[in-house]
């Protein structure tokens, strides 16, 4: 059995989560002091890319948490998301949409501004990226502040979607970024800090 935070922050148990997935993942993942600014302890998961056997355990991972649940669209989130997320969205046979940072979609836009644990950011959509009442789930590789999940949750709300859950390779719980995303939406991480 596994402890993981439910939507509203409790402990609850996860006998879907394979332990041992977890233990390769954590000892994976490199802590990187100072980068990109000096108090950050940034999580370096190029580790868990470059190995075929555990990125591929990572998606098994998402596709755990996501359940029984039948997203048409995976929405990633520039950039890490983009990676995890494209492979999520192929595996399972779903579109992928990207939320991209300010000036980087070419078509018309929706954007919402926020602040993360390390500066100031903005991040956009397609207007026409999810249809009304379409399901999707939203995901990323690292929920630290919550600010950039709980933004792009917004954006993708707006749109009229059906968000299943948001979806984190790792949680820094200490920051209680969870605060920041809509307490209505199913949120979980694979791995928690
Ligand atoms: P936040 O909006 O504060 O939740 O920040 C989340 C975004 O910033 C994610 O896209 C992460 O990739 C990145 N990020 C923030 N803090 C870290 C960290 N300590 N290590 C790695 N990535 C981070």
């Amino acid at each position: 059995m596994v402890e993981v935070l439910d939507r509203c922050g409790h402990s609850v148990e996860r006998s879907d989560v394979n332990q041992e997935r977890i233990d390769r993942l954590n000892a994976a993942i490199r802590d990187v002091n100072d980068f990109p600014k000096p108090g950050i302890v940034f999580k370096d998961i190029t580790p868990v890319l470059g190995d075929g056997a555990l990125f591929r355990e990572t998606i098994d991972g998402f596709i755990d948490m996501i359940g029984d649940e039948k997203p048409t669209k995976i929405i990633g989130i520039d950039a890490r998301g983009f990676i995890f997320g494209a492979a999520l969205a192929d595996r399972i046979g779903a579109g992928f949409v990207p939320v991209r940072k300010k000036g980087k979609l070419p078509w018309e836009t929706n954007g919402r501004s926020y602040s993360l644990e390390y500066g100031e950011a903005h991040v956009e959509i397609h207007k026409d990226a999810v249809k009304p009442g379409e399901k999707v789930v939203l995901l990323d590789d690292l929920l630290a502040t919550g600010g950039t999940a709980g933004a792009a949750l917004k954006l993708v709300q707006e749109l009229g979607a059906e968000v299943l859950c948001v979806l984190f390779l790792i949680e820094l719980t200490f920051l209680e970024g969870r605060k920041n995303i809509d307490s209505g939406v199913r949120c979980e991480a694979l791995l928690t800090y």
